[in-house]
């Protein structure tokens, strides 16, 4: 049995604070604050930065918790108020049976992922919608950006933005309606990714998937796109931390090559982003992404066959059965 430390979900505990400038976030480790021992619905700030005692009015509950387990609090400043986050160390390993099976996942173009069993996962309704109004209320904020005139003057200005040019209070409220729906959506998703994962994880031994890097999230503009990559970003955090709790083994594997190869062959075919079909000359003919899928199944299973000094041993005497292989390791780890 081991602990684990996980951020509690801390969202809801919303209490009021005043704005504070500049600052997004605060993080505290054991000390600097205290929880009020009766209700432990108060959070007291005990060191010189004049936060004070705040009242926590969400719906979480941490009365179960003992403060000696909580190991970082956190204040976050949300476009909707400010929440408290409190990292708990627990143990939430839970006991489950091995399902014998192993499932590869491809972020899809156009789904959220498709597994290699050619099955898609859809993105939920509510992205379309939030597209729509998001592109919406961002055009409103870029109108109500008031650019420099040639003398340097702008009628009305209120504040400064992040480059120096004066901004309004219309442009504010426009940017803060932005951000709430960022949230909303962003809340929506985490539900959904939540529920998703969990079924994922507890009805497979093994998940892999893609590695993907952050910073190409970050440098991609078009919105579909970007949504939909936040989305497996927060999917991926999930399947990460049931992974954890129910002890199945998730393995990130290198996206390089995961779509161009053939899956049954080895061969490269070589694609376009408008080629949806894999194609190969040794007769396999699939859906891009399932090929995609199975390939990252492939990589994740020889992934697992590389850890551990005993298994590599082996792996020099019995040469490149390593799928077959690691899935026998893999059904050892999880039943012991
Ligand atoms: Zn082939």
């Amino acid at each position: 049995m081991s602990s684990s430390v996980l951020w509690g979900e801390g969202y809801g505990d919303v209490f009021s604070l005043t704005r504070q400038k500049n600052t997004r976030s605060v993080e505290y480790k054991q000390s600097g604050w205290k929880l009020d021992v009766k209700t432990k619905k108060h959070l007291t700030f005990t060191d010189k930065k004049g936060i004070g005692r705040l009242k926590l009015v969400g719906s979480r509950d941490i009365y179960f918790y003992n403060e000696s387990d909580i190991k970082r609090v956190r204040l976050i400043r949300r476009a909707d108020g400010y929440y408290c986050q409190f990292c708990i160390s627990v143990d939430v390993k839970q006991e489950s049976e091995p399902t014998g099976k192993a499932v590869g996942l491809d972020v899809g173009l156009k789904f959220l992922y498709v597994d290699n069993f050619g099955h898609t996962e859809e993105n939920p309704k509510f992205y379309r919608q939030a597209e729509k109004r998001l592109k919406k209320l961002q055009k409103q904020v870029s109108r109500k950006f008031k650019k420099r005139t040639a003398h340097g003057e702008v009628s009305s200005p209120c504040g400064r933005s992040k480059k120096g040019q004066p901004v309004s209070n219309n442009y504010l409220r426009a940017k803060n309606r932005l951000a709430r729906l960022h949230l909303k959506v962003s809340r929506q998703r985490e539900e959904h990714s939540k529920k998703l994962a969990r079924c994922v994880v507890t009805s497979n031994d093994v998940v892999a998937y893609e590695d993907l890097q952050i910073k190409n999230l970050v440098k991609n503009h078009h919105l579909a796109k970007s949504i939909n990559d936040a989305g497996w970003y927060q999917l991926r955090k999930w399947i990460e931390y049931f992974g954890v709790k129910f002890g199945k083994i998730t393995i990130a594997v290198p996206p390089q090559w995961t779509s161009q190869e053939c899956s049954n062959c080895g061969n490269i075919v070589k694609k376009t982003l408008s080629t949806l079909t894999h194609q190969c000359s040794c007769g396999l003919t699939i859906c891009r992404d399932e090929n995609a899928a199975r390939n990252i199944l492939k990589k994740g299973l020889t992934t697992v066959g590389h850890t551990g000094s005993w298994l590599e041993n082996s792996l020099n005497a019995l040469g490149e059965d390593t799928p077959t292989l690691a899935q026998v390791i893999v059904s050892e780890q999880v039943t012991s």
